[in-house]
């Protein structure tokens, strides 16, 4: 197979109105569809169940975006029988047939971009930019891990020894369980998806209950890349239902979670005890949440750093879990960074996503209750310069919010709040900046922003930090460029996007044969 070198998804520049037009287009015709109901597929054939849920615009919470049958203990074990019998087919396809699926599947997301991009508008709040950015990064990892399972299916090299013919191969592990979040509820979806397809396992697909139109949209595109009957299992439902049947089934071989802490340390537990019938040890693979900093040197471009605080702080509403939830900055430039940092963020437009306003809503009631909450704790934490209320509109909307003079061990500061909330800590010196910032139980991603090469270098080595930044923001990591994942609480480093990710879908074989 002659294939070009990887490279990243060009964004669609949106200040252009003829891509700004034909993205308001796609939302209108996406809008011909509404309250569609759509059905489970198991082992490629439709199951359509009497109890169904919804799928809401968060922009516009009484919108009826599609209804979705309902997964049940009974449908997840049959979901998982089907992908144990398709396993014994797709297991011995050749690492070329299923890298040309995904190069096929990537072909076919490029072309139904717009619709893509429309339906995360629209289901998610994403703004138009921060949509498709979601969908050339679904892209990225289909182009990325297809010329990535070639690689691994290439010869491996080994040490040659006299009189024998040695070889490693790498195999599939078998049926997996694929638990995405709705926070980038395509790009996540289809990247732990397609891992575990590519490398030849087959899967149950159960995407989140805030986004599984997403997931209709990937299995949609799969289909039309000729995904066989089985390899693809898709189980819309609640994962309180369900979850512990899948994770906890003994033929199933590894979980793939992407999510809170809550949820994967829960998993992370299931998984671990062997089950009557069972005859291996479950791998899991968890990504779980982060308390994500930027440090703020004394000597330093202050308009740059403000810049990247408020990009990564209230991008996608802070629903992020790269987002910067604190500001770490030097009491010597801390006055003058709260006048940048308020100035900026008091001109952020909060309104309905479809409109393309720079902040959307966040995703549901029970998130929007959340981090009003955490907003009256860090009223009391600390002093709000801006925001700290809800916003108006028939959506979840939060103004943008700024919390300054917060303790580094106030709640605000150690707890994931996954919404439009900054901590804002005065520190008096950078290695003091150094250790607030390695305090919390997370470890995913961070920036430091200074002119200063030998404290540059000292974050290097101190901050454990899965993904860290300097002079830039800490969120929008690269497939290929910036192979993503955090440290302790924030999960087990998988580093999606990267070299080492098909890795976690696979077993290493070793065949030895004398040959005199
Ligand atoms: P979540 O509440 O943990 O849900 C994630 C997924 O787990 C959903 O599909 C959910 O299904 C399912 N689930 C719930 N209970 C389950 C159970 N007992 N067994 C199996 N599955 C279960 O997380 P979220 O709100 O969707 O996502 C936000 C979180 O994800 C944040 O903490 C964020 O930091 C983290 N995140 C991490 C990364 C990373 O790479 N480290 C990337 C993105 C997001 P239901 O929807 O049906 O409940
Ligand atoms: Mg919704």
């Amino acid at each position: 197979m002659n294939i070009s070198p990887f490279i990243n998804e060009a964004y669609l520049d949106f200040s252009k109105p003829e891509n700004f037009n034909a993205q308001k287009a796609a939302i209108d015709e996406a809008r011909k569809k509404f309250g569609a109901s759509y059905p489970l597929i198991i082992g490629g054939k439709e199951v359509v169940t009497e109890r169904t849920f919804n799928s809401y615009n968060p922009s516009n919470k009484e919108e009826l975006l599609a209804v979705f049958s309902k997964g049940d203990v009974d449908l997840a074990n049959k979901a998982v029988d089907e992908a144990l019998k398709a396993f014994e087919t797709w297991r011995y396809t050749t690492p070329q047939e299923r890298a040309e699926l995904l190069f096929r599947a990537a072909a076919i997301m490029r072309r139904r971009k717009l619709e893509i991009n429309a339906w995360m508008v629209l289901e998610a709040g994403k703004n138009y930019g921060e949509a498709d950015a979601d969908t050339a990064e679904a892209i990225d990892f289909l182009e990325f891990y297809g010329r990535e399972m070639l690689r691994y299916g290439d010869k491996q090299p080994i040490s040659p020894l006299p009189g024998e013919e040695n070889e490693l191969v790498y195999i599939p592990l078998g049926v997996g369980v694929i638990v995405p979040p709705w926070n980038f509820p395509f790009a996540i979806l289809a990247g732990m998806s397609s891992a575990a397809i590519v490398t030849g396992n087959t899967i149950v697909l159960k995407p989140s209950s805030e986004t599984p139109m997403m997931g209709r949209l990937y299995y949609e595109v799969m289909k039309e890349a000729g995904v066989p009957d089985g390899v693809l299992n898709f189980l819309p439902g609640s994962g309180a239902e369900v979850g512990d049947t899948l994770v906890a089934h003994p033929k199933v071989r590894f979980i793939s979670f992407t999510g809170s802490m809550e949820v994967g340390t829960h998993i992370y537990e299931l998984a671990a005890k062997v089950q009557p019938g069972q005859i291996w040890l479950k791998r899991v693979v968890a990504e779980m949440g982060g308390k994500d900093s930027i440090i703020v040197d004394s000597d330093t471009n202050l308009d740059d750093a403000a810049d990247g605080i408020v990009a990564a702080a209230f991008g996608f509403q802070g629903q992020k879990c790269s987002a910067c939830s604190r500001a770490i900055i030097d009491e010597k430039v801390y006055d003058t960074m709260l006048d940048k940092i308020k100035e900026r963020v008091e001109k952020i437009r909060v309104g309905p996503a479809e409109d393309n306003f720079r902040m959307g809503p966040v995703i549901s009631a029970s998130a929007e209750r959340g981090i009003l909450k955490y907003i009256e704790i860090g009223k009391n934490e600390g002093r709000v310069i801006t925001g700290g209320q809800k916003a108006e509109g028939d959506g979840y909307y939060i103004s943008p919010t700024v919390i300054a003079d917060v303790d580094p061990m106030a709640r605000i500061s150690q707890e994931e709040i996954f919404g439009p909330v900054l901590a804002v800590i005065k520190s008096p010196n950078f290695d003091e900046s150094l250790k607030i910032c390695n305090n919390t139980i997370y470890g995913l991603t961070g920036a430091v922003y200074s002119n200063n090469r030998d404290h540059l270098n000292k974050a290097k080595k101190e901050l454990l930090i899965g993904n860290l930044y300097f002079n830039r923001k800490c969120t929008g990591a690269m497939v290929g460029g910036h192979p993503f994942g955090g440290f302790n609480m924030s999960g087990t480093d998988s580093k999606a996007g990267g070299r080492d990710y098909l890795l976690l879908f696979l077993q290493a074989k070793t065949m030895s044969e004398k040959i005199k």
